[in-house]
């Protein structure tokens, strides 16, 4: 299965913003980004003006950091998208929050998208009882992601639970923590998403 490699910090430094990568570090001032606010490489602290295609290439980019998805299944999202009614950047966001691994994420399982999807892989979560190790399955209304009786006990999800109390409620998934379960009550709105993205910067890219 293929994912992003490579030195996470380097990404947020690229993009100049917190992208969020790493869990706990991220929020410490162990945060590469708050020792090394400049993009990585020999030319990283000379200032760089991006010409319009150059801004679109970014923030493409960066939403594909953000979820942890390649090219090719990004374009796909996208090709999605624009089929679907509505504005093409919105539904890009819809779907990509629709994942399992992003709605693991959201409920607090992980602390990381990156983490959730490795959770997912390995078969921890249920959507509606049955076993689902798709990281891309997509989530619909109503839909119920709980965690297997089995893997109640891994420290690394306890954890992630008791750290993600302090984050953000998220308006459009009713969380049981005690249950180690939550669910896709409605689909989230643009500005719940809580992430600093201009989606039609996305939409001008591919429609070049
Ligand atoms: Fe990005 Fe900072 Fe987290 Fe590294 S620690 S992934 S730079 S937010």
């Amino acid at each position: 299965m293929a994912r992003l490699i490579g030195p996470s910090c380097k990404l947020c430094r690229q993009e100049r913003m917190k992208l969020f990568l790493k869990g706990k570090r991220c929020y410490s001032e162990k945060c590469a980004l708050a020792r090394k606010d400049y993009r990585p490489g020999e030319h990283g602290k000379v200032p760089k003006k991006l010409s319009a295609y150059g801004l679109q290439l970014r923030e493409k980019q960066k939403v594909k950091k953000i979820y942890g998805i390649l090219e090719r299944q990004f374009r796909k999202y996208f090709v999605e998208a624009k089929r679907l009614k509505g504005m093409t950047g919105e539904n890009l966001l819809l779907l990509l929050e629709r994942r399992l691994d992003n709605i693991v994420f959201r409920l607090g399982f992980s602390l990381t998208r990156a983490s959730a999807r490795q959770l997912v892989r390995h078969g921890h979560f249920l959507v509606n009882g049955k076993k689902v190790n798709i990281p891309s399955y997509s989530c619909k209304v109503g839909d119920e992601v709980s965690l297997k009786a089995s893997s109640k006990e891994i420290v690394g999800i306890r954890e992630a639970m008791k750290l993600s109390q302090d984050r953000e409620k998220v308006p459009w998934l009713e969380i049981d923590q005690e249950n180690f379960k939550g669910k896709v009550v409605r689909l989230p709105k643009k500005e719940e998403i809580g992430l600093p993205i201009q989606e039609q910067l996305i939409v001008e890219y591919y429609s070049r």
